[in-house]
C-alpha cells in the first residue's frame, strides 16, 4: 500500500541524474535503470566542470550513456554546466538522483542535498543505494585499472571499455 502510494506520486515526476560519468560505469547504470522504473523521466545530466580534465569530452560521454541506455524508453541525455538546481527548474524536474556507495559518499552527498535545498525548496535528492555487486566502483578506480593494463570488461558498458582501452592504447588480452 505504501510502496503503492509512493510509485503513484512519482508518477509524473521528471528526475535529474547529474554528475560527471567520466566514463559512465555499471553503477551509474544500475541506478539510472532503477530511476527509470520510480520516475515518469530520467534525464542523465553531464556536468561540464572547468575544473577537472577529463577523460572524455562531454559530447562523448553523452554519446557513450546514450548507447548504455538505449534499452529505456523514458531517458534522456543532457550536458548542462552552472547549478544543478537551476538545470533541474528549467527542465522541470522536482527530484535530482543521487547514488550512495559508502558513509564517506553519504557526507559529501548529504552536504551537497542540504546546500541544494536551500538554493531551491521545490527540487528534491532522492538516494538510491547502490546495488552489493557495484559498491566499490567508481569512475576513476575504473581509469586507474585501465591506465595500468587490467580489465575492466566486468566494470563498464562494452563500448566504453573498447574506448578506455583505446584511449590508453594497451587493450589486454
Ligand atoms: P560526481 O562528480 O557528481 O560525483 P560521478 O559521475 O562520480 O559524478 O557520480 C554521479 C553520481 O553517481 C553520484 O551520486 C555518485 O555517488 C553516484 N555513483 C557513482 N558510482 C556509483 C556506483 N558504483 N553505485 C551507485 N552510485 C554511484
Amino acid at each position: 500500500m505504501q510502496a503503492d502510494f509512493i510509485l503513484h506520486n512519482c508518477a509524473n515526476v521528471i528526475a535529474i541524474y547529474p554528475g560527471s560519468f567520466d566514463p559512465i560505469t555499471l553503477g551509474h547504470l544500475d541506478i539510472i535503470e532503477r530511476g527509470c522504473r520510480l520516475f515518469e523521466q530520467v534525464i542523465v545530466a553531464v556536468l561540464r566542470n572547468p575544473n577537472k580534465t577529463p577523460l572524455f569530452t562531454v559530447q562523448e560521454r553523452i554519446a557513450q550513456i546514450r548507447q548504455a541506455t538505449m534499452h529505456l524508453s523514458n531517458v534522456e541525455v543532457d550536458g548542462f554546466h552552472g547549478l544543478t538546481v537551476n538545470y533541474a527548474q528549467m527542465r522541470q524536474a522536482q527530484v535530482l538522483i543521487r547514488g550512495l556507495r559508502a558513509l564517506s559518499d553519504f557526507e559529501v552527498e548529504l552536504q551537497m542535498a542540504h546546500t541544494n535545498k536551500t538554493l531551491s525548496n521545490q527540487i528534491e535528492t532522492v538516494f538510491l543505494a547502490t546495488s552489493n555487486e557495484y559498491s566499490f566502483l567508481s569512475s576513476s578506480q575504473v581509469k586507474e585499472i585501465a591506465r595500468f593494463g587490467g580489465s575492466i570488461d566486468h566494470l563498464v558498458p562494452p563500448h566504453v571499455a573498447i574506448e578506455i582501452y583505446r584511449c590508453h592504447a594497451k587493450k589486454p588480452t
